[in-house]
């Protein structure tokens, strides 16, 4: 989903050209929180391979699934699921109480645990359904299983992009048609002048959650649509909330979902050739596991971790990209940046969000530009438009 802000952010004074203490505390916390979450991923499968625990599982789904193969992989999969989750779940926690330390969140624990429930199981759900099919490949087509992978990931990275905004995000957040008839009117007025067909504009009830703001396009072919937080409804006026429509239309015009899963394929190709050469070094150069013996999982898992994460900053340079291409076209369709440059500055405040991160913090993490960088953008543009 193409999203409007980036990940957290902050409540500082409207204006402030530097971030509050408490905004930077806030984002220090959330960046080692992201970082302590994956070195723990990566030790975790590091461990598991290195002493060896993998064989140990390995045995033990045998014995207990028989000559079942599936069973066994399930097994298998199953343990190593349940103990990522369970080294994982603390941080999780830790997130939570950060957000409401900082006064972000509206959720209760009740609410948070459920989430969590849900959010295991399409995990757990998920991942089994790609083993499986993974290692059917690799017996099937020992050579060229990491191709047919790769193209049905794909396929199935289409298809859930599809259903996402109708069967996956409801399980999480509630949504309604916008009831709001002059603010529909002039999205279908700005698409329309774009010659672009957006299917609908929804409420995202996120207030339910948090106190944070957001809008996003979600969906591809006929369940592509503009949705917008009852949080940023409630605190921006109808001209602000057109500026964040049409930022929103302005990924829709310029194909940003359809180019995204483009980026991917290509990006996941070559995850998956070097899945193939990992499981390979596995069997020939350290003589431990065959290539069709699941207990090769934790290396391809440490594999795919370390790819993504070497990979992020090339990623979110391209969100960034598209971000300042959608925000353009906000300008240019409505004619002025006084909206958007409004709506960016309560944005940055009601989300707590770093308006002016350091050059390094933006190039590693952020899938967005900052507000500050978006404003004095908007700026520059309408300083050439006299
Ligand atoms: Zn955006």
């Amino acid at each position: 989903m193409e999203t409007m802000t980036s990940s957290p952010g902050i409540p500082g004074e409207h204006g402030a050209s530097v971030d509050s203490p408490e905004t930077r505390r806030y984002h220090r916390l959330l960046r080692r929180i992201g970082l302590a979450d994956m070195l723990l991923g990566l030790v975790l499968m590091g461990v598991i391979l290195v002493a060896d625990w993998t064989s140990t599982f390995r045995n033990f789904a045998l014995r207990v699934a028989g000559d079942h193969h599936s069973l066994a992989l399930f097994v298998y999969t199953s343990i190593l699921l349940l103990l990522t989750k369970a080294f994982s779940l603390g941080l999780d926690y830790y997130s939570f109480l950060i957000e409401h330390r900082y006064h972000l969140s509206n959720q209760r624990l009740r609410s948070w645990t459920w989430d969590q429930f849900k959010g295991f199981v399409l995990m757990f759900f998920f991942g089994q359904m790609l083993v499986q099919l993974m290692y059917l490949l690799i017996r099937w087509q020992p050579h060229w299983w990491w191709v047919t992978a790769w193209a049905l990931f794909m396929a199935l990275s289409v298809i859930l992009a599809h259903l996402a905004p109708v069967l996956l995000f409801p399980l999480f957040f509630r949504f309604r048609a916008l009831d709001d008839e002059d603010l529909a009117a002039r999205l279908t007025r700005l698409s329309e002048n774009a010659g672009a067909k957006v299917r609908g504009v929804y409420e995202w009830m996120l207030s339910e959650k948090t106190k944070k703001a957001n809008a996003a396009l979600m969906g591809l072919g006929r369940t592509r649509r503009v949705v917008i937080s009852d949080t940023l409804l409630a605190t921006c006026n109808h001209d602000e909330i057109e500026a964040v429509l049409a930022h929103e239309l302005g990924h829709h015009v310029y194909r940003h979902m359809l180019k995204g899963i483009a980026v991917q394929s290509v990006i996941t190709f070559f995850g998956f050739w070097c899945l193939k050469e990992a499981i390979r070094w596995a069997e020939f150069g350290w003589q431990r596991y065959a290539q069709y013996d699941f207990a090769n999982l934790p290396l391809m898992i440490l594999v795919a971790t370390a790819i993504s994460v070497l990979l992020m900053p090339v990623l979110n340079a391209y969100s960034r990209f598209n971000e300042r291409q959608a925000d353009m076209y906000a300008w240019k369709s409505l004619g002025t940046v006084v909206p958007f440059c409004a709506a960016m500055e309560k944005l940055a405040a009601q989300n707590l969000s770093e308006r002016e991160p350091s050059r390094v913090v933006e190039i590693l993490f952020h899938s967005h530009p900052p507000t500050g960088r978006r404003v004095k953008a908007a700026l520059a543009w309408a300083a050439t438009q006299h």
